[in-house]
């Protein structure tokens, strides 16, 4: 059946995916963004269709329209551009979710909110299954985004208890691909745009902190079955690829899938820098039948390729 879905964020890199994969589903899609960090390019393949709409609009200010599902993604996520504002960051997630959230209460729209593995924070226990409650700085330069999306779990809960919201909450842990922009600031990006034009690799610390990185059409597979998951499931699941990486572990294997001869260089671990990061993903796996199937390897390759093709 044709739906109405509004996907906040969704000329960002995780939207503008999403939107391309529910267009296909022969949805019909509202894509709103102020454009703080998403990008024309991202949507331009879809603005001729006639199932497709843009809304350029900011989600802290109140939004009347009527729709049937809501994919609530606005918010910068790489730490670069969310500590630009950090103020604006907090006010996205907060009063942003306020807004999607009385929009859903009074159209009875199904909500997905697109939560983060940040609310673990610096994790003290190794890989993080949802029932961990994380350990995040409250004061310090990751906070406006860290507390702003908790903050924003309260709420999807709230609603939920309160006003019989129907929500879905995702944690989502690092995810990558193509339509990440260029000066994104986020790892995988930087370290392929650094390879592809001989700059430095820049090694944030010795290195050896982890992450666990998802190919970004796994990634969405993930949230749209939970999104159409049954009847009274919430979550919060975690959705990502457990396997797990070092910064120079994923350096080494851009060098070599570029065949770049960047040099590595090391600067400073900025505060806060999550150590490790892994999920545990057996809710995703009973609730929604979903594991990831692309390899860091497999995926690399088409990101490396969409960047060489925009550069
Ligand atoms: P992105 O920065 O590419 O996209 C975010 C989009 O939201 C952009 O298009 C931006 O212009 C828009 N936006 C920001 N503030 C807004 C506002 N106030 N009103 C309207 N639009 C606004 O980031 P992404 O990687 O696509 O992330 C999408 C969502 O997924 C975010 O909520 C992010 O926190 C979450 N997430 C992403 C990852 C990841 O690894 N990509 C990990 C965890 C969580
Ligand atoms: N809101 C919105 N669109 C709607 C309905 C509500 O943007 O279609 C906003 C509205 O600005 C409100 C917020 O969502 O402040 C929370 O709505 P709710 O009904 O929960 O609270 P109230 O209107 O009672 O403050
Ligand atoms: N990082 C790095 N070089 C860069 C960008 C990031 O070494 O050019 C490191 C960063 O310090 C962190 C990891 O890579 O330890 C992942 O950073 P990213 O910003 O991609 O995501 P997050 O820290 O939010 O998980």
């Amino acid at each position: 059946m044709k739906k109405r879905i509004m996907i906040t964020g969704g000329a960002g890199f995780l939207g503008s995916h999403l939107g391309a994969r529910l267009l296909e589903e022969g949805h019909d899609i509202l894509c709103v963004d102020n454009f703080f960090t998403g990008q024309k390019r991202n949507i331009a393949h879809m603005m001729g269709n006639p199932n497709f709409e843009l809304m350029r609009h900011d989600v802290t200010f109140p939004l009347y329209v009527e729709v049937d599902e809501i994919y609530n993604l606005a918010c910068p996520a790489s730490p670069v551009h969310y500590q630009f504002d950090p103020v604006q960051t907090t006010k996205t997630s907060v009063i942003g979710a306020i807004n999607m959230l009385g929009l859903a209460k009074r159209t009875k729209a199904k909500i997905l909110q697109a939560s983060t593995s940040e609310v673990y924070g610096d994790p003290e226990i190794h890989p993080q299954p949802e029932t961990y409650k994380g350990s995040v700085s409250t004061t310090g330069i990751r906070a406006c985004y860290d507390e702003g999306k908790r903050c924003a779990e309260t709420l999807f809960f709230d609603y939920y208890r309160q006003h019989k919201v129907d929500i879905k909450v995702m944690r989502i842990f690092n995810t990558y691909g193509p339509n990440m922009h260029p000066n994104d600031g986020r790892v995988v990006s930087n370290f392929i745009v650094q390879a592809l034009t001989n700059q430095d690799i820049t090694i944030y610390g010795d290195g050896n902190q982890s992450r666990s990185f998802c190919y970004v059409d796994d990634l969405i597979d993930g949230m749209v079955r939970l999104m159409n998951s049954r009847d009274g499931f919430t979550g919060p699941v975690n959705i990502g690829n457990p396997v797990e990486f070092t910064m120079l572990e994923l350096a080494e294997l851009i060098l070599k899938q570029t065949g770049s001869a960047s040099k590595l260089i090391f600067k400073p671990l900025p505060q806060d820098d999550p150590m490790q990061r892994q999920p545990v993903i057996d809710m995703a796996r009973k609730e929604l039948g979903w594991e990831p199937k692309v390899s860091l390897e497999e995926g690399l390759v088409k990101t490396i390729h969409y960047f060489k093709s925009i550069l």
